[in-house]
């Protein structure tokens, strides 16, 4: 049984009796059609083309999972580096609390890939093959015995298969890189079953998503919209209706009534199937199909476009709008903090890492001559060039050498290596346990650490000659 027409207090896409009702939004144009059509291409581009461009030798985007880099722009976080994902999540966090509570479901209905491929990819494939909303109903109700149907809805499921598996593979060239996904695809299936299982699952699970489950994702899963209520006050720019100027609703030419119809324009377009004339809803995304919608009618009648409008609940309601508010400074400090501990700390970050642990096994080994300790090290170079690494002794107790290290070792950009350290003490020279400091030095480059290790040995009573 479908609804007759939305209800605030119940979502449009589940009928009473619990099944779906399946939205068809008619197609709209205008002002802000156009631009979210602009920056729809421009960021579909951005997410297509990151792993493709490079920068320092490497995709500006590529997070190298296997190899445990993660390369942003030109910058390069090893595995051990990861801790500043924290502030970066954080901040990003943060943004969004601030662009939620000055713009509303900005992100919503711009940015969020969901609303970028549905609307600019998948909606515009239907429309092409199935025509617009009523032409999509009156399919609807075809049986699938009727060779248009499966025409015109089997080729549309084709490209959205089609589609959906080239999303996928760009996803997965995030984090394997374009030259090595086409070595995947050239080597076939069953080599890189891992892979492959990933492309299958993800393509099925994008295939549903924008085949059927739709603004479902957004009502239901998303979290953000379940979080907007708690970000935004009534001074967020949100996408309204101004029922003072609307009310009471009627045709044009009756005296004493509003500007709004009661076309319905605006709610056949919708994507979530709500009436915005009921004012702000947790289903609205911020598309702005209802603005251009009811601007269009506005035209036709000649009335003043922004009936429905970009305006803050104050504002809609004739009182003074605010944008500076206290949440605002507090989100911005927060922003700030966040941005200055990431910025401090990405500034002080080191282009290699030295851990030194000790063998296991016996903590010395006492021969003829000497007294040894072994360690193991291990040295990774975190730039994207060959480094030099050499070791000195900085301070010891007399008579202490080492071996294992004495020549340079050269790491190729992001390498990782463990060599087997000995450091001797002759047994005359030998007065007790004590600290050797070693010094790692990295060419080219400011590359400096010391590193201090206990030097044990036996009590030297007991080997003295
Ligand atoms: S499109 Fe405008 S005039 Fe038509 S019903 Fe919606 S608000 Fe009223
Ligand atoms: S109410 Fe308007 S802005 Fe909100 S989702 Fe529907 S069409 Fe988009």
């Amino acid at each position: 049984m479908a609804k007759a027409s939305p209800v605030r207090e119940s979502v449009t896409s589940i009928n009473v009796d619990g099944s779906r009702n399946f939205l068809r939004p008619a197609d709209v144009s205008g002002k802000f059609s156009l631009w979210r059509r602009i920056s729809g291409i421009a960021l579909i581009l951005f997410y297509v083309l990151m792993p493709w461009i490079p920068i320092n030798g490497y995709p500006a985007l590529f997070f190298d999972v296997a190899n445990r880099r993660f390369h942003f722009f030109g910058y390069t976080l090893a595995a051990q580096d990861m801790w500043m994902a924290f502030f970066f999540i954080t901040g990003l966090g943060f943004t969004l609390f601030l662009v939620t509570a000055l713009f509303g479901r900005l992100w919503c209905g711009w940015a969020c890939p969901q609303t970028v491929f549905m609307e600019h990819v998948y909606r515009r494939i239907e429309r092409l093959l199935e025509g617009d909303a009523l032409s999509q109903r009156k399919l609807d109700k075809v049986s699938w015995a009727d060779p248009v149907k499966i025409l015109r809805r089997g080729t549309k499921y084709v490209f959205f298969a089609i589609v959906s598996v080239l999303i996928t593979n760009v996803f997965l060239a995030y984090f394997v890189s374009v030259p090595q996904l086409w070595g995947y695809i050239l080597d076939g299936p069953l080599e890189h079953w891992d892979s492959f299982l990933f492309v299958v699952v993800s393509t099925l699970l994008l295939f549903f998503n924008f085949t059927w489950f739709r603004e479902q994702l957004c009502i239901f899963i998303c979290p953000y919209g379940r979080l907007q209520s708690a970000l935004i006050d009534d001074d967020t720019l949100v996408i309204g209706y101004d029922d003072k100027r609307g009310e009471p609703r009627g045709p044009p030419k009756r005296e004493g009534v509003g500007d709004c119809i009661g076309c319905n324009r605006c709610v056949q377009v919708c994507p979530t199937g709500i009436d915005i004339r009921q004012g702000l809803q947790i289903e609205c995304i911020g598309c702005a199909n209802c603005i251009d919608a009811c601007n269009t009618v506005m035209d036709k009648l000649g009335r003043e476009r922004g009936l429905i409008r970009y305006d803050s609940l104050n504002g809609l309601a004739g009182k003074a709008r605010k944008i500076i508010r206290p949440r605002l400074f507090a989100y911005l400090a927060l922003l700030a903090l966040g941005a200055g501990v990431m910025t401090f700390a990405a500034s002080h970050l080191k282009p290699g890492s030295v851990s030194l642990v000790r063998m296991p096994g016996s903590p010395y080994v006492v021969d003829q001559n000497d007294v040894r300790n072994q360690f193991l090290i291990r040295l990774i170079n975190k730039r994207n060039a060959p480094v030099a690494y050499t070791l000195t002794i900085e301070s010891s107790a007399p008579g202490v050498s080492f071996a294992g290290f004495d020549q340079a070792v050269e790491l190729a950009p992001m390498e990782e290596v463990q060599r087997p350290l000995v450091l001797m003490q002759q047994r005359a020279d030998y007065k007790g346990e004590s600290t050797v400091t070693l010094h790692f030095k990295g060419e080219p480059g400011e590359f400096e650490v010391t590193k201090q290790v206990n030097f044990l040995g036996p009590d030297p009573r007991l080997i003295s000659p």
